[in-house]
This record gives structure tokens, sequence and C-alpha cells, in this order.
């Protein structure tokens, strides 16, 4: 097996049983078409080459490309693309490969050190979802990230993050997946999500609004929401709309659910 590079957060899956709940998570079917981040060494694009019709695996690392040109370039329903996904136009560079576009799931093992950009390429933002969204995105991420894309709101988890992704998908626990089960075991305990972008009802009436409330929410998490957000909402004021809108006066961030958040952004925008 290759040296796993730190920069890149290289870290091999080596458990055939968490291989084994990522590929079942994304339901694959012969009709689709997945993109894979990151194939490392291509364990993961192998199953997922077997059970669908297409995939397109982004990778980074050069040394890894060449490996994985060599032991996949006979694959007929195979395309790598060598580059930073974050930074890459995927429909531009699959302009010419007709039997590669549309694709319509996302399964990977990700780098944990860009979580966050990768789900906003992924999703989009609330302010501007993606415009063709997938079917699923199956991730194997770190636990606390999961946990925090899959709380509820009162609970300790939820945070900015939580509300800015939920308001695009749904989000479920899959499975737990341990630092043990990866060569070299990183820092941190793993775990798998799956996330199905959907168009929340009713949405937000002025989603960069709800986006900006969102930040100040939740920037001091221990102040109640009226004190955070006394900057765009004169205090009292405030109040009374948690009031009218069920809730208590004395609410902080993480107590509101997605839906009331929107609730409050739609509020707010009259
Ligand atoms: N899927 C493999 C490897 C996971 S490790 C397995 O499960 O074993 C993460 C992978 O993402 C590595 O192959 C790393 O080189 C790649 N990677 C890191 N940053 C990337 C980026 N910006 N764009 C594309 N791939 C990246």
């Amino acid at each position: 097996m290759p040296q796993a590079r730190k920069r890149f957060g290289q870290h091999w899956l080596r458990s055939e049983t968490a291989l084994a709940q990522i590929v079942n998570a994304a339901t694959l079917t012969a009709t689709d078409r997945v993109l894979e981040i990151g194939p490392g060494t291509g364990i993961l694009t192998k199953q997922l080459l077997a059970q669908s019709q297409a995939v397109v695996a982004v990778e980074i690392d050069r040394d890894l490309c060449m490996l994985l040109h060599k032991q996949l370039d006979n694959v007929p329903n195979f395309l790598l693309l060598e580059g930073d996904f974050l930074e890459m136009d995927i429909a531009a560079k699959l302009a010419d490969f007709p039997d590669f576009q549309h694709l319509n799931k996302v399964v990977a093992n990700i780098p944990y050190n860009i979580t966050g950009p990768i789900l906003e390429k992924l999703l989009g933002t609330i302010s501007s979802p993606s415009p063709s969204p997938f079917e699923n995105i199956v991730l194997l991420l770190q636990k606390e990230v999961a946990e925090r894309l899959c709380a509820r709101s009162g609970t300790k988890a939820f945070g900015a993050l939580s509300v800015r992704v939920q308001y695009l998908a749904t989000c479920e626990w899959i499975c737990d997946v341990p630092a043990k089960a990866f060569q070299p075991p990183p820092q941190v305990d793993s775990a798998v999500v799956r996330l199905q972008p959907r168009s929340i009802e009713p949405a937000a009436s002025q989603p960069r609004q709800l986006d900006q409330l969102v930040r100040l929410g939740f920037a001091t998490r221990r102040k109640m929401l009226r004190n955070n957000l006394q900057s765009v909402v004169d205090r009292d004021q405030l109040s009374d709309l948690l009031i009218s809108l069920n809730l208590n006066p004395q609410v902080r961030a993480e107590d509101l659910s997605v839906t009331d958040w929107i609730a409050l952004s739609n509020a707010l925008a009259g």
C-alpha cells in the first residue's frame, strides 16, 4: 500500500465491514452515475464500479492517479479526473464524456481537513443551493462532524453547520467507524452519514438574511438569541417575535429547529 500523505488527509480504509456499510448506504443501482472524491488506492472505487453504471473519481495526488490509471484504465465505466476537487469545474471536465455526465450520487471517504468546503461544493449554501442536487451523498467523515450534521435542535451538537446543512438536505446517521478501520488510523473516530438534498418547505424568503441570522445567532453559543442578534433586530422586538412563534424569548440559538430559523427569518423579512 502506498505511504499515506498527511497533507492530503490520507487514511486508507481497510475494514471490509465499513466498506460494505458505505456502499450499501448509497443504495446503488445499475443506472447510477457516481462521483467519488479522493479514491486513494481505489478500494472503495472498485466496489462502486461493480454496482453502478459509471464512476467519476477526483484525486489530487499524482502518484495515486498513476496507480489508479494502471489498475483501472481498462475498466470502461471508470473515469479519473486528476486535480483538486474544490477547484475543479467538474461539468466542464465532463463535457467530452457523455457517458459520465449527470452524476446522481456521491460516495466518498473524504479528507477530513476540507470537510466544510466539500459539503458546500456538494450542497451549495442557503443563499445559493446547488442547482443540480445529487440524489444522495454518502460520506465517511469525522464523527464529531457527523454528529453535528445529524444533530437535533436543543442538543449540544446542534450548531450553525447543522442548520446550514439540514436546510439543504436530510441527514441520516448510518454507522460508526472506529479509527482502527484505517491505515494509518486517524486521531479521531469516524462515522458514515447519508445526505439527501431536498428543497425545504417553506423556504426562507430571504435566504441571505437567514444565513446572517444563523451566523450571528451561533456566534456566542451561551448567550440568548436576542443578545446575539441585537445588531440586526431590537431585543424587545425579537422577544415579541419569538413569543409569536411559540418560542421562549430567552432561547439560545441551538434551541431553534431549522423550521424555527426559517420562520424567524421570514417573520423578520416582513
Ligand atoms: N477513498 C480512499 C482514500 C481516502 S483518504 C480510501 O477509503 O481508502 C482521502 C483521499 O482524498 C486521498 O486519496 C487524498 O489524496 C484525496 N484528496 C485529498 N484532498 C483532495 C482534494 N482536494 N481533491 C481530491 N482528492 C483529494
